[in-house]
């Protein structure tokens, strides 16, 4: 959209300057702005985004500051806050990823999932000053990032064919690497869906010697975080959880959650947070965030999406959501489709179709490869629409 430097925004109506082109109303380019994005969200299936949500909150609070100052456990004297909620969506989640209620764990809201990558790598780095950061080829763009931000030394370690991490090869890094490691790993990566496996990378780590004391490992939990812990038949090994000997885990607000606002939530133990807290005697708080003024109107968000939606709703998603994702992989590979679907996995990998349908479902793609997520809002008519589109595509160039 060309935006006109002169444009002003009338008050009350149009304003007409002589000469020039009509200027809109704020009212008319909200519309318009709305139009658009409402337009977008109906096609929509290339990002792990929960579109669905009809959030209510936090509109009744639209027009207030909410601002989470400080550290989510000690509050300030700052009152415009909703600190208590914050705590209230730490515990839920220290629930679903099976914290041990008798071990201490720290947590908050962050503004994305990005966030809580960076803020997990650094309280790793904090802890384990002189290591080596570990990840896959897969994991995202924001853990290699992170390294740099944090002037880490990383190792990307080669993935199986699915895009999970190979154990094995994650086990040579760290012998390889010769100093303590600090080791990211996947629950559900952003292309394919993959997940490491938590548990068979904690004992090759055990096998190669990098034992606890040598390492902290944190799980990236964008999506899938909160997607496996509610499907009953996935595999112990994958399960995001505290159960697995790690110490950090983090997911997006806006992926599975379903906030109308990015944001994300981290959880990890304790003992790595007391480490880094300074108390800011002006804020009566510590200071144990990245940000210090935070997003409270997605403290709100995420809130009411955990406790109105509930553990019920997250299991008939997640359910739902693989069910659907099952069926479009089985009807595409049917039409000879090469599609990679892994298992409990809500995205699907297939050749890159034309540009028209790329930006219709607004599918991401890298090295002619696309990916769809089936996430609660992509029904049975948005899947049907998208398989017709993209199966004319598929015969047209096959003919
Ligand atoms: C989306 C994603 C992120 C980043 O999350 P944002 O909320 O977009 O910052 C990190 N890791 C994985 C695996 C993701 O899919």
């Amino acid at each position: 959209m060309q935006v006109d430097a002169r444009r002003r925004f009338p008050v009350n109506g149009a304003v007409e300057v002589a000469g020039a082109t009509p200027v809109p109303t704020m009212a008319a380019v909200l519309q318009r702005t709305e139009r658009r994005l409402r337009a977008a969200q109906a096609t929509h299936l290339g990002y792990p985004y929960n579109l669905v949500a009809r959030s209510r909150v936090p509109a009744g609070m639209s027009g207030l500051l909410v601002n989470n100052l400080g550290d989510p456990y000690v509050g300030s004297h700052f009152g415009s806050e909703v600190c208590e909620l914050e705590l209230e969506v730490v515990a839920w989640l220290q629930r679903v990823w099976r914290a041990d209620p008798g071990e201490a764990f720290w947590g908050s809201v962050v503004a994305s999932g990005t966030e809580g990558n960076l803020w997990a790598l650094y309280l790793a780095r904090e802890a384990r000053p002189v290591a080596t950061l570990l990840h896959s080829d897969a994991a995202h763009y924001s853990i290699p990032k992170a390294a740099r931000l944090l002037r880490m030394p990383a190792v990307a370690v080669p993935t199986e064919p699915g895009g999970a991490i190979d154990p094995e090869a994650l086990a040579s890094a760290a012998r390889a690497a010769g100093t303590d490691v600090v080791v990211a790993l996947t629950c559900g990566t952003t292309m394919t869906g993959a997940h490491d496996d938590i548990a068979a990378c904690l004992a090759a780590l055990d096998r190669a010697g990098v034992t606890a004391e040598r390492r902290f490992v944190h799980v990236d939990g964008a999506l899938n975080a909160m997607v496996i812990p509610f499907l009953d038949d996935a595999p112990e090994g994958i399960r995001p959880g505290f159960d697995h000997a790690i110490d950090s885990l983090s997911t997006s607000g806006h992926k599975m959650i379903g906030t109308p606002m990015p944001c994300g939530v981290l959880v990890a133990r304790r003992p790595y947070v007391d480490r880094v807290a300074a108390a800011v005697s002006y804020l009566r708080s510590d200071d144990t965030t990245l940000m210090g003024s935070r997003n409270g109107h997605a403290v709100l968000a995420v809130w009411e999406r955990l406790i109105g939606h509930g553990e019920a709703g997250f299991r008939r998603d997640a359910a739902g959501c693989l069910a659907r994702a099952a069926r479009l992989a089985t009807d595409l590979t049917a039409a000879g489709v090469p599609v990679v679907h892994n298992p409990w996995s809500l995205t699907l990998v297939f050749p890159q179709p034309a540009e028209s349908v790329v930006n219709r479902y607004q599918l991401a793609c890298s090295d002619d490869r696309a990916h769809a997520i089936v996430m609660p809002n992509v029904g049975d008519a948005l899947l049907s629409q998208f398989r017709g589109d993209y199966l004319a595509w598929w015969s047209a160039q096959r003919s």
